[in-house]
């Protein structure tokens, strides 16, 4: 047991020494991923080092090797220097770049030592004007002719957003490589997010529905939000304004969750549906932009990262709690917007899980975001797209029952019109025969006073349908007034409109009532017109004088005549 002891003590000794040794990088292999490993790294914690104060903490053996390929230290840290070691056996110069590839670090010093002595030092960072950087890329890096032998490099790193930094060491092609591949992807989402955009606008523009307002700022939001934290934005939109780039980043974040928010409680009509809850989202919405002027205001970046940070969690998880509690009220479409509540949650989660180490998913993380946005924008442009088509169709319902006489379920005076007006003007062009049948049951108050209301109804409901299963296909029966009925007669002369109203006299006689004391008669009113120019309601009107005629003349009998022609009403069928 004592040897066996003895054996590990070399072991474990070399284990604890192991925190500040790392490798030197070999310039002749090949490094396609972040170099954490071969770091070492120590973390400020009063005064600002000198490069010599750092090179002496080294070798008194304060710096820690790193443990993780993407060294992090969380939001608004103090400034972290790296020391890196780079041999070249190769036996002469070689070019390499270094590139921390992290956008948003605030101060970025690069030190190059030969020998303990300084030989190139750049300074940069995203507080620096983009045209200063000493190559035009998103990312902070420098190229460097690797002399033979053992070189040391010295990174500081200041930033009061999160502290994360993926350090690269590799030659300008293989940078580049790796850039058009970055370059893809942001072509495929931005391409995607743009066309969504521009979709619901002309949506927007088109319906004027406020949601769709809401939903293209949310989108825009995080077109922007995603152009400032990948660099793009300071690269193309703002390289010489530094003070954008330096609140871009947590504004925006805040930005796009009050769109989201925004979108959410207008889509799932939050504020009719849940009026507490919409309250408290709106003051949270509140609180979060006073926070967030204030910070701007105080210039205490730091702080507003951390709003935006909670903000975005809490904004997550808030949409699903507003998914889940939408879908279980019924609220229509909101199926849509909860399957894309939770794959936003979870990237959002995982994301999180990423920033705090608690899993390495490597450069993948930074994209998992993304990919759930577009996952999320094209499931709410589905949800979008099935509340319009709910909306359709109750309007379509809506419209329709509009037109529907609600006792008898034939067309009223509304539908009636609708129906015929195109009709009418076909009719009219092509000089078709048109005839109406205006129909009026006789004495039917009558009816009422010895029966009783809901008998009449009834028997209004009885000649409604007799009236319809005795029209043709392509004849328009509506329910004109009270015991009033109409039936538009296209492609149809006098006398087969007489004819077929004297065969709906007799019908109507012949039908079953049950009121034995009280014969069912009615009088009707047939006018006709051809070939010449006038508006549906003056065929109608003629077609009431007719009636009134009939009615005059005993009631119980057809009257008929063109329109236009009130001196040729003698002709009558009578009983
Ligand atoms: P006329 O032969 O001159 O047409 O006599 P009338 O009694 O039929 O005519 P009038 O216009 O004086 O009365 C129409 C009656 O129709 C009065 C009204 O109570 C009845 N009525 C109208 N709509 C309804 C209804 O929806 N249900 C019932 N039960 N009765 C109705
Ligand atoms: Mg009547
Ligand atoms: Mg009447």
């Amino acid at each position: 047991m004592k040897r066996l002891i003895l054996l590990f003590f070399p072991l474990l000794f070399c284990l604890a020494a192991a925190h500040a040794i790392a490798e030197p990088l070999d310039v002749s292999a090949q490094h396609p991923n972040p170099v954490g490993k071969s770091l070492t790294y120590l973390q400020e914690s009063g005064d600002r080092l000198s490069l010599d104060q750092a090179m002496a903490a080294y070798a008194g053996g304060r710096f820690h090797a790193s443990s993780r390929a993407v060294p992090r230290f969380g939001i608004t840290t103090q400034p972290v220097w790296l020391r890196l070691q780079v041999q070249n056996r190769t036996g002469k110069p070689a070019a390499r770049r270094l590139s921390l590839e992290r956008t948003w670090v605030d101060v970025v010093d690069f030190y190059v030592v030969r020998e303990d002595r300084l030989v190139q030092h750049w300074h940069t960072g995203d507080n620096l004007p983009f045209s200063q950087r000493p190559l035009k890329t998103r990312y902070f890096a420098f190229d460097h002719a690797y002399a033979p032998g053992l070189t040391t490099l010295y990174i500081r790193a200041e930033t009061a957003e999160a502290m994360v930094l993926p350090l690269y060491f590799s030659t300008s092609e293989q940078f580049y490589s790796r850039e058009m591949g970055s370059a893809h992807w942001y072509g495929i989402l931005y391409g995607g997010l743009v066309v969504l955009l521009v979709y619901n606008l002309v949506l927007f523009f088109n319906l004027r529905s406020t949601r769709y307002l809401f939903y293209s700022a949310y989108l825009l939001s995080f077109l922007f939000a995603n152009l400032a934290y990948t660099g793009h934005a300071y690269q193309y939109l703002w390289p010489d304004h530094p003070g954008v780039q330096h609140w871009a980043n947590p504004v925006l974040v805040i930005v796009f969750c009050l769109f989201g928010l925004a979108f959410a409680t207008s889509f799932l009509d939050t504020r009719q549906r849940f009026p507490r809850l919409y309250k408290a989202i709106v003051a949270a919405g509140l609180l979060v932009s006073l926070l967030t002027v204030l910070s701007v205001i105080l210039g205490v970046q730091g702080l507003a990262m951390k709003v935006a940070m909670a903000f975005l969690i809490l904004f997550s998880l808030g949409m699903m709690f507003l998914g889940v509690l939408s879908w279980r009220a019924g609220v229509p479409s909101a199926k849509y917007f909860l399957a894309a509540s939770i794959t936003h949650t979870s990237a959002i989660s995982l994301s999180v899980l990423i920033v705090l180490n608690a899993l390495d998913w490597g450069d993948f993380g930074i994209h998992i975001t993304e990919i759930a946005m577009l996952v999320d924008a094209v499931l709410l442009a589905f949800a979008l797209a099935d509340q319009f088509r709910i909306l359709q169709n109750e309007k379509f319902l809506a419209e329709k029952l509009a037109n529907i006489d609600h006792l008898t379920g034939i067309w009223n005076r509304r539908g009636f019109q609708q129906l015929v007006s195109p009709l009418w003007h076909t009719g009219l062009r092509n000089q078709h025969h048109m005839s109406v049948i205006l129909m009026d049951l006789d004495q039917f108050k009558r009816v009422n006073d010895r029966h009783g209301h809901a008998s009449g109804d009834q028997v209004l409901q009885q000649t409604a349908s007799m009236l319809n299963s005795s029209a043709r296909a392509g004849d328009v029966l509506a329910r004109w007034g009270g015991e009033e009925f109409i039936l538009f007669l296209p492609e149809t002369g006098l006398s087969k409109a007489t004819h077929i109203a004297e065969r709906l006299r007799q019908s109507l006689i012949r039908m079953e009532t049950g009121l034995t004391d009280l014969p069912l008669t009615a009088s009707f009113g047939v006018a006709h017109v051809h070939a010449r120019d006038i508006g549906m309601e003056e065929l109608i009107r003629y077609a009431d004088s007719y009636l009134y005629r009939a009615k005059e003349e005993g009631r119980n009998r057809v009257f008929f005549g063109e329109a236009g022609d009130t001196a040729n009403m003698e002709a009558q069928m009578a009983t």
